[in-house]
C-alpha cells in the first residue's frame, strides 16, 4: 500500500506542488525545503491536529510561541554549547565530510577507508544581533523549541496559576547545521518541531513517561499511520542526549528505513535545575541585577509543606517535517483499476487533506454550469472545512485523477441535472459526490451537503489505550 521509494514521493511532491528544494532557482541550499501550495496545507493541518489534541482537548496543557533567536547563555546553561554536537569525519581521499555514526568505516562516496578520527561538530547556527558584529553580539538560532519553554516556565506558571502536573506545548522552527542532510525532508537544517514539556513531581516521572509514549503512539495512529509501521524503541544508554535519563523513540517505516519520527524523553530536572542554578549564581555575584532568588528559581512550592521542588520534565518531541513525510509515505498508493488503468491515490485522512473538496462543473465551456459551481463553492467554503477548490480547468476524468493524486477526499460535480435542464428534472439541485477511496458516486441534494460533509472531516478521536500495542 505505502510508498515503496523516496523517489516516488519526491516526484509527486515536486509535480503537484507539495515540496520544492529550497533556493532551487540558484542551485539549491542543501538541507532546506520550501512547502508549496499543497504542502503548506498538509503541514498546517498536521500542526492543527496536534494542537487540537494537546491544547484544546486536554485540561493540563498551555500553549506558547517563544522567540527563535536565543540568548547564548540560555544555550550555554542548557548544555548545548558544550554537548550538542555530532561526530564528524573527513575522507582524506575525496575530501567529503560525514557523520561518523552514519557510516560503516568507509567513505560512502569513494569507498576509501582513509578517514580522519571523529571529532565533535557543534550543530548550532550562530547569527549576530544588532549593527555591531563582535564576539559579544551573537545569538543562536534555537536548535530545539524546548529551551523557550523552560525559560518561560515561571512566566507561564505565574500567569496561569497552574499546579503540577501540567505541560506547555509549542510548535515552531528549529535549526541544526546537520553534517549530512539527506533523505528528502527527513534530515534538514531548518526543521519544525511540535514539542510538549510536561512538568511533573519528581518521582512521578517514570509513570508519566510511559503514559506519554502510549499517548503519542495512539495519536500518530489517529493521523492514519498503521500500527505495523510504528515501533516504540527505548534508546540505549550510550545514545541518550546529555539531558535525558531515558528516551523512547517512536520509529516509523519511512521509504529509507525504520527511523525516528518522534522522541519522548525523560529530561528529569536537568534544564530547569541548570537555569535555576545559574540564576542563583547571578544573584550571589550580583553581576546583573538579580531577580529575587525565589522568583528566579524555576521551581514550584508545595503549599502544605512550603518545600520548593524543581519539576521533572517529560518531553514528547515530534518533527513536523518527518510527520509530513510519514503521512505521505503511508497515504501513497498505486492502484490497478478494473479496466487495466492505473491510478495514484493519496489516502490521507480527510482532516489532513490539503484540499477538502473540489467542485467541478461537468463542462467548462458552459457558463451556467461554471457559475453554479462557483456559487456552490462559496457555500461550501462557508462551512469552514478548509480549502475548497473550483476545478474548471480540464475534463472531468483528469480532474478526478489529479484530486486522487493530491488526496482530495471528495469531488462535487455540477451537471445539467443540477441546473434542472438535464434528462432527469427530479434531480434539480442535487450534485454528484465522488469518494476518493472507493471511487463511488452518490447523488445528494445540495441542501443536505452542509450536514453530510462536516462529520466526514472531523479529526478522529484517539483509540482506547488498550487497543494499542507497543
Ligand atoms: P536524529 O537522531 O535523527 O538526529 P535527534 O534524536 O537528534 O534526531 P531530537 O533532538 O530528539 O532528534 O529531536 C526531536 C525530533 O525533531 C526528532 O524526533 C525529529 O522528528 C525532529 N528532528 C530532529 N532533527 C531533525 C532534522 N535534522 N530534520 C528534521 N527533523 C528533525
Amino acid at each position: 500500500m505505502a510508498a515503496r521509494s523516496m523517489e516516488e514521493l519526491v516526484s509527486l511532491c515536486k509535480r503537484r506542488g507539495f515540496i520544492f528544494p529550497g533556493s532551487e532557482l540558484y542551485g539549491g541550499l542543501q538541507g532546506t525545503y520550501d512547502y508549496g501550495p499543497l504542502g503548506v496545507e498538509l503541514k498546517n493541518n498536521l500542526k492543527a491536529a496536534w494542537w487540537r489534541s494537546n491544547v484544546y482537548e486536554r485540561d493540563d496543557i498551555e500553549g506558547l510561541d517563544a522567540a527563535i533567536l536565543t540568548h547564548r547563555l540560555v544555550l550555554r546553561h542548557s548544555g548545548h554549547e558544550s554537548t550538542f554536537s555530532d561526530p564528524m569525519v573527513d575522507c582524506r581521499n575525496c575530501k567529503s565530510r560525514w557523520r561518523a555514526d552514519h557510516i560503516a568505516g568507509r567513505c560512502p562516496r569513494c569507498g576509501s577507508s582513509d578517514l580522519t578520527e571523529p571529532r565533535p561538530f557543534n550543530l548550532m547556527f550562530k547569527t549576530t544581533v544588532g549593527p555591531v558584529a563582535d564576539e559579544e553580539s551573537f545569538a543562536y538560532l534555537r536548535p530545539e523549541t524546548a529551551q523557550g519553554i523552560f525559560i518561560n516556565f515561571k512566566n507561564v506558571l505565574d500567569a496561569t496559576s497552574r499546579r503540577l502536573p501540567f505541560g506547555i506545548a509549542q510548535i515552531g522552527k528549529a535549526f541544526r547545521n546537520e553534517i549530512t542532510p539527506r533523505n528528502f525532508i527527513f534530515r534538514v537544517r531548518e526543521l519544525e518541531q511540535m514539542e510538549i514539556e510536561f512538568f511533573v513531581l519528581p518521582g512521578e516521572d517514570e509513570v508519566w513517561h510511559r503514559r506519554w509514549v502510549g499517548e503519542r503512539l495512539r495519536w500518530w495512529q489517529a493521523q492514519g499511520l498503521a500500527a505495523d509501521n510504528l515501533v516504540a524503541q527505548p534508546q540505549s544508554t550510550a545514545d541518550l542526549a546529555h539531558y535525558s535519563k531515558a528516551t523512547v523513540d517512536l520509529l516509523y517505516r519511512f521509504p529509507h528505513g525504520l527511523e525516528e519520527l518522534e522522541g519522548i524523553a525523560n529530561r528529569t530536572d536537568f534544564d530547569l535545575g541548570s537555569h535555576s542554578r545559574f540564576q542563583a549564581e547571578l544573584s550571589l555575584t550580583a553581576r546583573v541585577l538579580p531577580n529575587e532568588d525565589s522568583t528566579a528559581r524555576l521551581a514550584v512550592q508545595d503549599l502544605a509543606s512550603g518545600q520548593w521542588a524543581v519539576p521533572f520534565v517529560i518531553e514528547p518531541s515530534a518533527g513536523v517535517d518527518r510527520g509530513v513525510l510519514a503521512l505521505l509515505t503511508e497515504a501513497y498508493a498505486q492502484e490497478q483499476l478494473p479496466g487495466g488503468q492505473q491510478r495514484t491515490v493519496l489516502r490521507l485522512r480527510p482532516h489532513l487533506a490539503p484540499i477538502k473538496l473540489a467542485v467541478i462543473p461537468l463542462a467548462r465551456n458552459r457558463p451556467e454550469l461554471v457559475d453554479r459551481a462557483r456559487a456552490v463553492c462559496a457555500d461550501l467554503r462557508a462551512l469552514g472545512l478548509g480549502r475548497v477548490q473550483l476545478e474548471d480547468g480540464g475534463n472531468i476524468g483528469k480532474a478526478y485523477r489529479r484530486h486522487d493524486e493530491i488526496g482530495t477526499p471528495y469531488c462535487v460535480t455540477i451537471d445539467f441535472d443540477t441546473l434542472g435542464i438535464g434528462d432527469q428534472p427530479e434531480l434539480k439541485d442535487t450534485v454528484t459526490v465522488r469518494d476518493r477511496d472507493t471511487m463511488e458516486q452518490v447523488r445528494i441534494p445540495l441542501s443536505e451537503l452542509a450536514s453530510w460533509l462536516p462529520g466526514r472531516f472531523a479529526a478522529p478521536r484517539l483509540p482506547d489505550p488498550e487497543q494499542v500495542s507497543g
